[in-house]
């Protein structure tokens, strides 16, 4: 389980689903390839440029030390990605074989955002015959969530998360309550009670291969 894809319907969104996974991954040698298909220009709050929340996920790429080989950041409009469901797809199955990924993480088919949708569905379409395929938690976009999956975090690996979510400015001005320090620390450890373990971040399991 050695190559990882990591896909963002909007910048932010791995960060907040699992940037302690993708601090633990790294951390581990893995091999990272993170997609984002809309750096939300239409979301930038009043008085910041229309490149700024993509500029806030460069600076998270930087802070991870991350190389422009390993990502890429698509200028698909916000709430816009189901009129363009096909090129989503044919963007998955492109980097599909380019790529190889043992392991794809993305949205839930559980998450209600519209945009996810469509990510968690493509997702499913191009890499079920080829990959292992989780989706991320992001409570605020459920209905339900199964914790199927867990990943052990220590408490390095949450600073991380911390850290990376610091670098989305425009968001933490806004005051948007997940991405406080108090709601982050507890999911994590609300995961981590279920595992008896520090800190966790729990998945769905949409396929595994072994
Ligand atoms: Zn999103």
């Amino acid at each position: 389980m050695n190559k990882v894809l990591l896909l963002s319907p909007h910048t932010d969104d791995a960060e907040l689903g699992c940037g302690g996974t993708i601090a633990k991954f790294l951390e581990e040698g893995k091999e990272i390839y993170w997609l984002v298909f809309s750096a939300a220009k239409q979301s930038v709050p009043k008085g910041y440029e229309a490149d700024t929340i993509k500029n806030e996920f460069l600076e998270v790429c930087k802070n991870l030390n991350l190389t422009p080989s390993q990502y890429n950041v698509f200028d698909y409009r916000v709430r816009q990605l189901p009129v363009h469901r096909q090129e989503v797809l044919e963007t998955l199955v492109k980097i599909k074989r380019e790529f190889r990924p043992d392991l794809v993480i993305g949205p839930s088919l559980n998450d209600y955002h519209q945009d996810h949708q469509v990510v968690a569905n493509e997702m499913i379409r191009a890499f079920k015959g080829s990959s292992s395929i989780i989706s991320y938690e992001l409570p605020w976009n459920h209905v339900t969530f199964s914790n199927q999956m867990f990943v052990r975090l220590s408490a390095h690996h949450l600073e991380k998360k911390l850290e990376m979510l610091q670098c989305y400015h425009t968001q933490v001005v806004m005051n948007r309550s997940y991405f406080s320090d108090e709601f982050v620390r507890g999911l994590a450890k609300t995961r981590g009670v279920q595992i008896d373990a520090e800190y966790a971040e729990a998945f769905e399991v949409i396929r595994w291969i072994m």
